[in-house]
């Protein structure tokens, strides 16, 4: 018998559709955005298309090509999210800069990106004024402003403002089909190791990541939310929310640079925010105001959190004395990023808070399309009974298969299949849900036992006194390696070392308790709003713990 094809339609995923999709089937449906001009900017997907593609036009007249890399240094905003269509809609790939990182950095990856066009909020005027002379590939440099808000400064003779690159443009331009595997961003990992690393993703692993993120056991999208795009558009693009909100139609709130506690929360309350998914720092933040002030939410009802471990105190305040459902995921640059998520299944409904959300604790099951497992030193695969832990790998459609510049694979064999591997230490259960335990980098290896770090920072995030902590090895002589907890306490709290190393008893194992707890005022966080854990490694080196005192 012949081999018989199915036979229906070869529609290439493209970014674009989402766009042109909301456009013509929620087109008034709002875009808002706090802008850094200081004012509240109100769109919908309508004009935010039709920008997009005045953009487009005018990428051309730049003589920008398909291709060709255009970056961003920019806040989350209406002119952002038209970068986001408008670039890769035609078929030039959006490259997100990371705005936090170091000057040197922002060039080095600049470069090594080869961007042609470089757009970028006022907020970075004088960063990009610093480094225009080390970009050699960048041909123009826009400021993305309306003119009221250009410098008047001739310092840049050069320099373009966006507002009116677009209204220099029709508009009357067709969205081109090409390839669903044509690149549409460009993002790179932070470079805690080493140089930044670039990851290229495509149309179609955009396009079937946000398909996946929508779905009810993950974001649970639906033209009735309003979602906030809390988490940066540089960090992995907003975790696929701007390509999410308009495939559903739902209303989308751009934070601009306030991300404090209160201009959060005002921007949630103003904007009748439903759904907003960020990082632990974020959710910390919001909670500290909202109980200081005595407020609560009138109309979020659910939030995802990741990027970070989710604390379970954490979880535990915000569905007990918030209201909110909370879905813990799980994901990183190199994974688009979500690659699980940790909704209840149906036989946890029955059961008590406490053990639904010790299941909810667990940063999850995969989405569909992408697969895990957990591997020993010589890469083969650990059970899944919930306690052995081992170095998790994944692979799917949305998953790195190598890094930009880069002919080598970074992939593991497991029985002749490429998986990547995370650098995550995880367990997996047998209902399928995934816990990391640790980064391989920040596990403690206290005599030849290791001891999770992330374990050791959610109880002392449960203590009533602790607003944040992390814990890090500190060298011992005899163990080799210790924990140490570096803690902040909550403002007027009074906290010991002594009473809050009593506090893991009986929460963890004796030796696993840490040595010793060092107060700070501050702790240091990534460019993504992570506990930069290197620093604190690098400043505590020579911390010397208590039994090694003389
Ligand atoms: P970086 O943190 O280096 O800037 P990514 O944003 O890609 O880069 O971070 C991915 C990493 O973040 C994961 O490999 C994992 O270590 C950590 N991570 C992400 N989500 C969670 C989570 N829910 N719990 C614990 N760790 C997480």
């Amino acid at each position: 018998m012949p081999k018989l094809l199915g036979q229906m339609m070869q529609m290439p995923l493209s970014i674009s559709s989402l766009i042109r999709h909301a456009a013509r089937h929620a087109g008034d449906v709002e875009v808002v955005s706090r802008r850094v001009e200081g004012d509240v900017h109100r769109s919908n997907y309508a004009e935010l298309e039709r920008r997009a593609r005045q953009l487009a036009q005018a990428l051309s007249r730049l003589g920008c090509e398909a291709g060709d890399r255009v970056g961003t240094l920019a806040w989350n905003g209406h002119r952002h999210l038209e970068l986001f269509y408008g670039v890769a809609g035609s078929e030039r790939v959006c490259h997100t800069v990371n705005p936090r990182l170091h000057a040197e950095q922002i060039a080095w990856i600049i470069n090594d990106a080869q961007d042609r066009v470089l757009c970028f909020d006022l907020t970075f005027l004088p960063l990009v004024e610093k480094i225009a002379p080390q970009l050699g590939s960048v041909g123009h440099f826009v400021l993305m402003t309306d003119r009221a808000h250009m410098p008047v400064t001739s310092a840049w003779p050069g320099l373009l403002c966006y507002d009116d690159l677009l209204a220099a443009e029709s508009g009357d331009w067709a969205w081109p089909e090409f390839d669903e595997n044509t690149a549409s961003n460009i993002c790179y990992t932070s470079g805690t190791t080493g140089h930044p690393k670039g990851v290229i993703y495509s149309h179609r692993s955009a396009v079937l990541h946000a398909l996946a993120q929508v779905a009810p056991d993950v974001m649970c999208l639906g033209a009735r939310d309003v979602v906030l795009a809390v988490s940066p558009m540089f960090h992995v693009n907003a975790w696929g929310v701007p390509y999410a909100a308009p495939m559903v139609g739902a209303k989308l709130v751009l934070p601009g640079a306030q991300l404090d506690g209160a201009s959060v929360y005002e921007l949630m309350e103003s904007e009748r925010v439903t759904f907003s998914a960020g990082v632990p720092t974020v959710w910390l933040g919001l909670m500290t105001h909202m109980k200081a002030q005595g407020l609560q939410f009138s109309t979020l009802r659910r939030t995802l959190i990741g990027g970070a471990a989710c604390p379970p105190a954490m979880l535990r305040t915000l569905e007990d004395d918030f209201g909110l459902e909370v879905v813990h995921g799980w994901g990183m640059t190199e994974t688009s990023p979500l690659g699980t998520a940790g909704q209840l299944k149906a036989k946890h409904v029955g059961l008590d808070a406490a053990s639904r959300q010790s299941v909810k604790h667990k940063q999850g099951r995969v989405l569909f399309g992408v697969d895990i497992a957990i591997l020993d030193a010589a890469d083969r695969p650990l059970p899944w009974d919930g306690c052995t832990p081992g170095n998790l790998v994944v692979r799917g459609p949305w998953v790195i298969d190598r890094y930009f510049g880069r002919d080598d694979s970074p992939h593991v064999d497991v029985a002749g299949e490429p998986w990547f591997p995370t650098g995550d230490v995880a367990t997996i259960d047998a209902d399928g849900y995934m816990q990391i335990t640790d980064r391989t980098k920040d596990v403690i290896k206290s005599g030849g036992e290791w001891i999770s770090s992330i374990d050791l920072e959610n109880i002392a995030m449960a203590h009533p006194a602790v607003h944040e902590a992390a814990a890090i090895a500190c060298h011992h002589p005899k163990w080799d390696e210790r924990p140490l907890l570096v803690v902040v306490r909550k403002p007027q709290a009074q906290l010991s070392a002594a009473e809050l190393l009593g506090f893991y008893e009986g929460r963890v194992a004796k030796w696993q308790i840490p040595d010793d707890v060092v107060f700070v005022d501050e702790l240091p966080h990534t460019a993504t709003g992570k506990l930069l854990k290197l620093k604190l490694r690098e400043t505590y080196r020579d911390h010397r713990l208590p039994d090694v005192r003389t």
